[in-house]
């Protein structure tokens, strides 16, 4: 059973304009700003603005247009911080497992170093 959406997570705080964000880039449906805590000095979140709790959840139940919109976003921000050359990684954490902190559906773009294996090897 997918969790309710939680208004007061700190993104949907973000999206409303309670909280500062270093913002990357803005369409009509998506917002892009660095991660407080960067794990590579390119570290960019690439958010929906509506109100979508995972991966699942957006991909069921987004728009085409904010598909599409989103998609599109997070091609043009790895172009504007310069990490398409050498390269980069997108991650969607989500559930326990996946060890999802913030209940608004998200994307991570990392660069700007080599990122090592995908996984740490155990
Ligand atoms: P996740 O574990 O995939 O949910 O990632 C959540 C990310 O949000 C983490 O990398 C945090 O560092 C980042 N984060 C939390 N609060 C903020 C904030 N106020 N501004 C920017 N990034 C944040």
């Amino acid at each position: 059973m997918p969790q309710p959406y939680d208004d007061q997570n700190i993104f949907a705080k973000i999206l409303r304009g309670e909280i500062p964000n270093d913002t990357v880039l803005e369409t009509d449906h998506t917002l892009a700003f660095r991660d407080i805590q960067p794990q590579a000095p390119v570290h960019v979140l690439v958010v929906p603005k509506g109100a979508y709790v995972d991966h699942a959840d957006f991909c069921a139940n987004a728009s085409d247009a904010e598909v599409l919109d989103f998609t599109r976003a997070s091609a043009e921000v790895c172009r504007l911080t310069g990490v398409i050359g050498d390269g980069f990684r997108t991650i969607t954490n989500s559930g326990d497992h996946g060890v999802q902190e913030v209940p608004h559906y998200h994307q991570h773009i990392l660069g700007g170093r080599a990122l090592g294996w995908m996984l740490a090897k155990e």
